[in-house]
């Protein structure tokens, strides 16, 4: 086989983790070598973040114009053209991407290598038989979905990848899993017109989020018909000719048009070459120590691979982080407690940092304050509902930002940086959030965690 000339660093995979690593570290003047086997921008661009995103957005529009009666706006919605839907996805997508695809061929001079990578040792990596050697490697290859034992992928029976991809909405839907893909996913076909049901093996829906947020968010589901079974394990999944059957514990069949397999996702590694290059892995992920290093010196995993939040941001800081660390600066290591989580749809839901449970398991105790977006004037202009849970930890810093109700995922900074900076609800209740805003209601909670409700 060819070897090229050697880089300072070879990324394997194209998506958040791995484009930003190959951007930061020929900012630094680095060479870089970028190898993805599919497209630049990885899942998030593609497949998850961007164009969930858009038809959460035509979702957004559908529901006000419905809502428009009630306010005084006259006209009627008659339906989805799927493929004008289409074509927006597709067409927001595509500027995205090639304004990627810009950036990483431009001022850059990043080595675009499209073919899949395999190691072949701690240094070396194969693409159609050509070798790229770096000073240092950058894993970056993602996550793919999962799916539960006894339920296969095909026919009616859809994960996120396929589901993005319908042309039609569906008329009946069972959604399994009720975290934040089954439940993006509930919201925006809700919204297109279909008969929904999320199942969830968990007591809650997204039960990885504050029960407070849960119980909101079980109610804003009943509100808008969404039916939701929790406590419910799924034993298997009957295709049929025009549709397929969820077979749940009790026996029981629900019956559907399309079933959305929601159950989370599995670090992608096939092929790889990582067991050849001796690099450790934990149930599939990447091992990693704080600083992302791998156990053999000069590989670097991030993004999706490495276990925690499996989320967008989280591999851009990842690859920042990286390359920094590589072109010798010293770095602040992403902590995951920082990263923000998003749940979009409606409602939307924003958390950072420790639940209510998670900081009494943590401090001991927990001291913790509600705000009721009824009593927030944009919030009842919008005519939507939500809370806001502040958490400190006793007589300290706030460790958790909690929040649900409509468009609330662009608050979502104001509350890392609550978290990241460790503010007390003393100074964050004195400082000035803009009347009438959704945001005030992070000012009120403020307030009634240090002790002086205003309007609570
Ligand atoms: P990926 O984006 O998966 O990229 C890995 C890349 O590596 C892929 O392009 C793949 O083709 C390539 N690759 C794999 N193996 C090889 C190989 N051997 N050689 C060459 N190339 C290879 N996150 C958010 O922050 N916000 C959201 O709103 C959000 N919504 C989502 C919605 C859905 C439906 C899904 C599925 C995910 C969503 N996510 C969201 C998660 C987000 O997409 C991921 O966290 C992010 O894409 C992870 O980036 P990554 O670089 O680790 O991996």
């Amino acid at each position: 086989s060819f070897t090229a000339d050697p880089f300072d660093v070879v990324v394997v995979g194209g998506g958040s983790g791995g484009y930003a690593t190959a951007l930061r570290a020929a900012q630094l003047g680095l060479e870089v070598a970028l190898i993805e086997k599919g497209e630049l921008g990885g899942t998030c661009l593609h497949q998850g973040c961007i164009p969930t995103k858009a038809l959460l957005h035509v979702a957004e529009v559908a529901d006000q114009a419905r809502e428009g009666a009630a306010i005084g706006v006259r006209g009627t919605v008659d339906g989805i053209d799927m493929a004008a839907v289409r074509g927006f996805r597709e067409a927001t997508v595509g500027r995205l991407h090639k304004g990627l695809q810009g950036l990483v061929g431009g001022a850059r001079r990043i080595t675009r290598v499209a073919g899949e990578g395999r190691l072949v040792d701690g240094r070396t990596v194969e693409v159609g038989g050509v070798r790229y050697t770096g000073a240092n490697l950058v894993l970056a290859t993602g996550s793919v979905a999962r799916t539960l034992p006894g339920v296969e992928i095909g026919g009616r029976v859809l994960t996120s990848a396929e589901a993005l991809e319908l042309d039609e909405v569906p008329g009946r839907v069972v959604i399994i899993g009720g975290s934040v893909i089954g439940v993006e996913f509930a919201s925006l076909w809700r919204s297109f017109g279909a008969e929904v049901t999320v199942v969830e093996a968990a007591a809650r829906l997204v039960p990885a989020e504050d029960p407070a947020i849960s119980q909101q968010l079980g109610r804003a589901f009943r509100r808008r018909r969404i039916a939701v079974r929790t406590g419910v394990s799924v034993t298997a999944v009957e295709q049929r000719e025009d549709g397929a059957a969820v077979v749940l514990g009790n026996g029981e069949k629900l019956e559907a048009d399309h079933v959305l397999v929601a159950v989370g996702r599995a670090p992608f590694t096939d092929g790889l070459g990582l067991a050849e290059a001796g690099i450790d892995t934990d149930q599939g992920w990447v091992r990693t120590d704080r600083s992302l290093a791998t156990g053999v010196p000069g590989v670097y995993a991030v993004g999706d691979l490495v276990r925690g939040p499996q989320l967008a941001h989280r591999g851009f800081a990842h690859g920042i982080f990286v390359a920094e660390r590589i072109a010798g600066l010293d770095p602040e290591p992403v902590d995951d407690l920082g990263v923000p989580r998003v749940t979009y749809g409606d409602p939307e839901i924003v958390s950072v940092g420790l639940t209510e449970p998670q900081a009494v398991e943590e401090f001991g105790a927990a001291e913790t304050a509600e705000y009721d977006l009824g009593g927030n004037g944009r919030s009842q202009i919008l005519r939507a509902a939500g809370m806001v849970k502040l958490v400190r930890r006793p007589g300290g810093a706030i460790v958790g930002v909690h929040m649900i109700g409509a468009r609330l995922g662009e608050q979502s900074g104001e509350a890392a940086l609550i978290v990241k900076a460790g503010l007390t609800p003393e100074y964050l209740s004195g400082l000035l959030h803009a009347h009438p805003t959704q945001n005030e209601a992070l000012g009120e909670a403020a307030l009634a965690l240090a002790g002086k409700p205003l309007h609570g």
